[in-house]
């Protein structure tokens, strides 16, 4: 075959890839939908990954306990991965590490800030004793070399300290992670986000920018944290008896806060709630909690002062119904009971879906006499992500060529998009993408090359109960209808012996059962005879068999009673 235009317009391609070092982006979790953050970033050679997180599922995924991203394409690609870098300690970006260390023949590196390994060191080792070599603290501003990958890590400001965004250098440019951020010019450790290495990295060139969309509708600024400590003032102020402030277990800006108004108030305080305590602890050892002597101490302790040198830092700001909050809201704390007089202030915005369990503490708190704090709009809490104006700021700091939103709804990505249309980047250059969506990018062009394996992994229990669609269509089904259950008798020949006995938990009838049960039990025994005349060979103690019964009873009951509940089978030999 001689050369013709075409093929040698391959050859050109093919080294043209060669010489312009192709990198590649793939979200596995974390678009068009907030939790469950997931970047896979390949340049052909190596590949690191860009945070593993968690979901935690809305309230009609019944008892699953979280969601993970489908990880195949990282496993199956294992002997390619160079390192782990993670933004900050959020759940959302650290909560799938575990499942995934597991399931790696030999993990890489894992890079985050001193704070946020500190707060996963015992989850690490858990899985392995000697994965604590694998831990390496960053700073921002650090710039270090993993595999082939040249990655710098760059200081922001969000709603746990110790975040990080990151860039990875390429020959084309930087490719660029905001990670979770805000701006905000007065936080309170005063360290705002690093503008300078976002701008430096502008000028430099930015390749690809992928920025937190989680505020994308919210216009303005969002609020300091500085702001946030005002309204803490006037809610110390007002407050005649307790103070009760839940909040996240990782808002460690805000706890400080907190912490300050104590000492300007002259309250002690105590950490209650298991996270709360085991953060707040590690954080006071590495120095990102201060407060002076004495100001912190035990329920015991608080037991004996008057209610208003009193103040209780607790967990439960989402409804959790383990939380300490919820147990106070409920009666059942055996550490706090609320009573008249006691003001709680709840410092932290519903994830939308806790909405009514939030609401449902706050009204039993009120029920209690307690005076409930919550709403956002007073200033008692900031969000920890960037509104439009700071998005937009970053956008003009970076100037990317490309442009991915991420970390949000799609609503949220489609906003984010039209924000970064505004500032200039070309439409064209902005990629609303999917989960595993694998796109390549380098100067001249970035296209979604290929779709990898992704999804959601629902996880229920400990360790390794994965639910598949089909468990979960049952457990809809129970909580809708209830469970039926039915128990034949087969004699010898391996037919039904008896009428069918029929017994139920949670199925609601209206009319009397027991009518009903003989009358289904009737019709059942009458179908399953008349099937079994012309299939002689069904077994009905067989897997067949049963789905067999479950059918022709479901039917029945549909028809009797129009609820469709899980049906359970149990048959067996007379005799057995
Ligand atoms: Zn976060
Ligand atoms: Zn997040």
């Amino acid at each position: 075959m001689g050369f013709n235009k075409y093929n040698l317009a391959g050859i050109y391609k093919g080294v043209q890839t060669l010489m312009t070092h192709t990198y590649s982006v793939t979200p596995l979790g974390g678009i068009r939908e907030i939790g469950k953050n997931m970047w896979v970033v390949s340049n052909g050679e190596h590949m690191v990954i860009v945070d593993c997180g968690l979901k935690f599922p809305g309230e009609d995924l019944y008892g699953v306990d979280y969601l993970l991203p489908d990880m195949s394409y990282v496993l199956d690609n294992q002997e390619k991965l160079a390192g782990i870098l993670l933004t900050h300690a959020h759940e959302d970006h650290v909560g799938g590490l575990v499942p995934l260390l597991e399931k790696l023949n030999s993990p890489p590196p894992i890079y985050a800030s001193e704070l946020c390994l500190a707060l996963l060191e015992e989850r690490i080792t858990d899985v392995e004793a000697g994965y604590s070599s694998l831990l390496h603290p960053i700073k921002g501003r650090e710039r270090i070399t993993i595999g082939s990958f040249d990655v710098e890590f760059i200081h922001v400001c969000h709603s746990i300290s110790g975040a990080v965004g990151l860039a990875i250098h390429t020959p084309d440019g930087a490719i660029v992670f905001t990670g979770d951020f805000k701006l905000d010019p007065t936080p309170i450790d005063q360290q705002p986000t690093d503008y300078f290495t976002f701008a430096q990295l502008g000028e430099n060139g930015v390749l690809l920018l992928i920025s937190d969309s989680t505020n994308a509708t919210q216009p303005g600024y969002t609020i300091s944290e500085k702001e946030v400590a005002e309204s803490f003032v006037n809610a110390f102020y007002r407050a005649k008896g307790r103070i009760i402030v839940a909040s996240f277990a990782s808002s460690l800006h805000r706890i400080q806060q907190v912490v300050n108004r104590c000492v300007e108030f002259d309250r002690k305080v105590a950490f209650v709630g298991r996270s709360m305590e085991r953060m707040t602890a590690k954080a006071y050892e590495l120095g990102y909690l201060k407060y002076p002597d004495g100001v912190v101490t035990t329920l015991d302790v608080l037991d004996g002062l008057p209610a208003d040198k009193v103040a209780i830092i607790t967990t439960g700001s989402q409804g959790e119904p383990m939380a300490a909050l919820s147990r106070m809201a409920n009666g059942k704390s055996n550490q706090v009971t609320i009573h008249e007089g006691d003001t709680v202030i709840i410092s932290a915005t519903p994830i939308p879906g806790n909405e009514r369990s939030v609401f449902r503490n706050i009204n039993l708190l009120i029920e209690r006499g307690a005076q409930v704090l919550y709403d956002s709009r007073k200033g008692l809490h900031a969000s920890g992500h960037a509104s439009q104006e700071e998005l937009k700021l970053m956008l003009n700091l970076t100037k990317p060529r490309y442009f991915i939103p991420t970390h949000g709804e799609f609503r949220q990505m489609v906003r984010h998009k039209e924000l970064a249309e505004a500032v200039g980047v070309e439409s064209e250059n902005i990629f609303l993408l999917d989960l595993g969506d694998r796109l390549e990018v380098n100067a001249k062009e970035a296209s979604v090359v290929e779709k990898v394996t992704a999804g959601e992994i629902m996880v229920a229990g400990r360790g390794h109960g994965y639910l598949d669609a089909k468990e979960l269509r049952e457990r809809h089904k129970m909580v809708k209808d209830g469970v039926l259950f039915v128990s034949c008798t087969l004699d010898e020949n391996g037919h039904l012996a008896s009428l069918p006995r029929i017994m139920t938990k949670g199925f609601i009838i209206e009319d009397d059962p027991f009518t009903l049960y003989e009358n289904a039990s009737k019709q059942l025994s009458s179908v399953l005879g008349a099937y079994m005349l012309k299939h002689e060979k069904v077994v009905l103690t067989s897997d067949k068999g049963e789905t067999l019964i479950q059918d022709m009873l479901g039917r029945i009951i549909y028809n009797l009673t129009r609820r469709r509940p899980v049906i359970v089978p149990l048959v067996h030999h007379l005799g057995e």
